[in-house]
């Protein structure tokens, strides 16, 4: 099994762990949204709008409403992750392993977001919680600014 195929069984597993547990009923819409998600949409941010913009060309029947709740749902049960990145909208990026944790650079121009990973980063954030006695649940880091092409650099 490719690695990716291996992400989104794994996926799947903890979407329908969650879905038994909340005793919510399996709806073949939201098998579809969620092929779409893990499909297209790894290492993308999307808003709620153009996921629906793009899944009805194929899926006319999926509303909007769906939309919005089961990528919330996901969100819920772990497989998806929420971002604001300053512009009022939420979106949505499909969560690649349990412990994957990375931050993000947004251009103010184009609106282009690089993801980004730094060990150092994560020492350096956990010794500062340490020495202020905090006790981090979550934490997360944005750099906003433009980029090579924006720049012109
Ligand atoms: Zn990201
Ligand atoms: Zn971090």
């Amino acid at each position: 099994m490719t690695p990716v195929a291996q992400r989104k069984m794994e996926r799947r597993k903890t979407l329908k762990d969650y879905i038994s547990r909340m005793q919510l009923k399996s709806t073949k819409q939201r098998d579809v949204i969620f092929d779409e998600f893990f499909n297209n949409y790894m290492g993308k941010h999307v808003t709620v709008e153009e996921f629906y913009e793009n899944i009805k060309k194929n899926h006319p029947k999926i509303g909007f409403a769906t939309v919005y709740r089961t990528l919330k749902l996901f969100r819920e049960s772990g497989i998806a992750a929420e971002r604001d990145f300053g512009d009022g909208k939420a979106r949505y990026e499909p969560i690649r392993s349990e412990n994957e944790h990375h931050h993000h650079m947004i251009c103010t121009n184009c609106g282009n977001v690089y993801e980004f990973a730094n060990s150092q980063i994560e020492l350096c954030l956990n010794q500062i919680a340490k020495l202020n006695q905090f006790d981090v649940k979550d934490h997360k880091l944005q750099i906003h600014g433009l980029c090579s092409s924006c720049s012109g650099s």
